[in-house]
């Protein structure tokens, strides 16, 4: 029998984040044939629903509070684990973002059950699930298994691919009413730091800079690229420290971890913190004036240049291969 699998569904800006549907691609392979079953959290989300269903959710089940409007960890726990015990799922996977970073101890430690965090594929052995994490700041990937048969999971963003969209796919919406009581935290209002463009740790895209682009001002050639590939702009710390751009932007050991199908380093030395945070991107491009940089290490394409010449240069001919 196929296994009732949870989905934490996360908006952000009034839009589901695409690890939601990453969530539901990973939940399906565990299900074998069984039940994915979204939650969505907030204080409207009727208008979300169909489209987890459209990403391969069985059912949707919403959460809805004035007190939800905004993530907390008391309001959001409380919402999941009366979901569990009402539903008992058989598993839980969320997206490894700030939420799920911050939910999944939690939650675990509420359910007394092992997590496995940041897991970037699910393999089946034996007749035994196993899920992938990479270790020692992406140098190296552990498999890890469950001993208990509850699966709980975080997944990192950008490592499996959503199911295929399809509007057609029908599927049940219920809601389930919950008394949000002790929440110790009260959020006034939410100031983002960050460009509202493209969500760094989801982008597909990262055009990141370093202290080779040597300004705040340095840095619109890098937003000029990210926009035409549809992409964001990242930073590492030393441009974060030298104050040309937000902390916000920055990728690293402790910074964000991202994954996208292409990373363009532009004036980055290529520091091991730097890297623990990039290095697992599907294809590395390099540009900086030192050919010993040890950024070229792990580039797949490497370009020896001054990155204000380099930048608008590919920025251009990218605009025309669009155009
Ligand atoms: P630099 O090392 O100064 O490199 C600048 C590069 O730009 C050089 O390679 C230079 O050749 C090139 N350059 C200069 N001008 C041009 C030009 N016009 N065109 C092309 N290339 C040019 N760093 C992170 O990034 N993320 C982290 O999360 C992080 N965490 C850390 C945690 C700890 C505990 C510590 C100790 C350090 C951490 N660091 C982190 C800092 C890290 O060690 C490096 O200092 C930092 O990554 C260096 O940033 P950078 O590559 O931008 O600068």
């Amino acid at each position: 029998m196929g296994k009732k699998v949870f989905v934490l569904a996360e908006l952000r800006e009034g839009t589901l984040r695409n690890v939601s549907f990453e969530a539901i691609a990973a939940g399906k392979q565990i299900a074998e044939g069984g039940e994915i079953i979204a939650l969505l959290i907030g204080n409207s989300v009727q208008a979300h629903t169909q489209e987890l269903i459209a990403y391969g959710s069985n059912r949707v089940i919403t959460i809805e509070s004035d007190q939800l409007k905004h993530y907390t960890s008391d309001g959001y726990s409380q919402c999941l684990l009366t979901a569990i015990e009402k539903e008992q799922p058989d598993a839980l996977i969320m997206g490894h973002t700030a939420i799920g970073k911050d939910l999944s101890p939690k939650i675990a430690n509420r359910l007394n059950v092992g997590l496995i965090s940041d897991i970037t594929a699910i393999e089946k052995t034996d007749n035994q699930w196993s899920f992938i994490r990479p270790i020692y700041s992406g140098k190296a990937f552990e498999r890890k298994k469950l001993v208990e048969d509850f699966i709980f999971l975080t997944l990192r963003p950008n490592n499996i691919e959503p199911i295929e969209k399809d509007d057609s796919r029908s599927g049940t919406v219920t809601a389930l009413d919950i008394e949000i009581n002790d929440i110790a935290l009260t959020i006034k209002e939410v100031i983002r730091k960050a460009s509202d463009g493209v969500d760094l740790a989801e982008a597909k895209v990262v055009v990141a800079g370093g202290r080779g682009v040597k300004s705040a001002e340095g840095f619109k050639p890098l937003q000029e690229l990210a926009d035409v590939l549809g992409g964001a702009v990242g930073a590492s710390r030393g441009a974060c420290d030298a104050d040309y751009c937000d902390y916000s932007l920055q990728i690293g050991q402790t910074g964000k971890v991202v994954t996208p199908d292409l990373y363009i380093a532009c004036g980055i030395s290529g520091a091991i913190q730097h890297l623990a945070g990039m290095s697992n991107s599907k294809t590395i491009v390099a540009i900086n004036k030192d050919p010993e940089a040890n950024i070229f290490q792990v580039a797949d394409y490497g370009i020896v240049g001054d990155l204000f010449e380099v930048v608008p240069l590919l920025t251009e001919e990218f605009k025309k291969i669009k155009a």
